[in-house]
């Protein structure tokens, strides 16, 4: 890898230290290596029974993954704060009545060993990109941690802060591309898809891409997706309500039973196409044309 960016001073994320993609193992799934793994659920979890059927329509489309948060960190404090250890116990319930793995976010020292005890994957938000001492805390766990990037930081400093995961003892670290603050105000945020490319060059941890939070549109949720897949990411973190109108919150940007089910169809198409091995007749073309 001759070409790679050496400045960094990053070295357990590195791709120069550890050329393989790392295949992190969440109780016999696989993230990483091309994987398309697929984490879906609503933004909070909100009462036992939305929760439920959420997970239970999930689960009929076809991810490995359950989302939900029980902890919410809300730019207003006014705003719903989660259910806390109530919504742990109804994320441990769904995934005993559906397989799921469950994905929650963890906001602070604190609470780390309680979120850990129910959660399969410990996500990090944004917010808390660059908590050093969460990021030490979660490090010391064997947990796969969920590390979305934060909304002002630029590739390095994600990485840095994945460093500070892995060189505190836990090497399973799954980037997640969320977008990033621009000028731009018609979505809620500017997804960055070359982050993928950039990610896959300078580190050998899976990435995987958050359309919700990139675009806050539902609409725009699967365009993004799709190109997230055909752009390498290892997977998708979807906001997804039995009801979005009802949504305490990110209803907005949260896709309805049918929309998260067509989303699937057309990622499983995506897969099937993008494993075709038959188009390098270009390349024989080419070669023949320059001898
Ligand atoms: C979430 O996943 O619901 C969330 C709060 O994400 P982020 O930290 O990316 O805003
Ligand atoms: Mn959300």
């Amino acid at each position: 890898m001759s070409n790679v960016n050496l400045t960094a001073s990053y070295k357990l994320v590195s791709r120069e230290f550890h050329p393989e993609p790392t295949v992190i193992d969440v109780e016999g799934i696989k993230i990483g290596g091309g994987s398309r793994s697929i984490m879906a659920g609503p933004c909070a979890v909100e009462s036992r029974d939305q929760l439920l059927s959420a997970a239970k329509i999930i689960r009929a489309g076809g991810a490995q993954f359950l989302r939900g948060g029980a902890y919410k960190p809300r730019t207003s404090p006014y705003d719903f704060q989660g259910l806390e250890q109530k919504g742990l116990e109804y994320l441990a319930e769904a995934r005993s009545v559906t397989g799921l793995k469950v994905v929650t976010e963890v906001i602070d020292v604190n609470s780390v060993e309680l979120v850990a005890k129910y959660a399969d994957v410990l996500q990090i938000g944004t917010r808390n990109m660059q908590n050093f001492q969460l990021l030490r805390e979660v490090g010391k766990l064997a947990k796969p941690v969920l590390l979305k990037r934060g909304m002002a930081a630029t590739i390095d400093e994600w990485l840095y802060a994945a460093e500070y995961i892995i060189s505190a003892g836990n090497k399973n670290v799954i980037l997640c591309e969320r977008g990033i603050r621009t000028f731009e105000r018609y979505t809620r945020n500017t997804l960055d898809l070359s982050a993928i490319a950039a990610v896959k060059q300078l580190s050998h941890l899976p990435i995987i891409v958050d359309p919700s939070h990139g675009t806050g549109k539902w609409w725009m949720v699967r365009p993004m997706a799709m190109a997230a897949v055909a752009a390498g990411a290892d997977g998708l973190i979807i906001e997804v309500h039995p009801n979005p109108a009802e949504a305490q919150c990110d209803g907005p940007q949260s896709l309805n039973p049918e929309n998260y089910a067509e989303l699937m169809d057309d990622i499983e198409d995506l897969g099937y196409f993008l494993q075709q091995k038959n188009a390098k007749k270009r390349i024989v073309k080419v070669e023949k044309a320059i001898i």
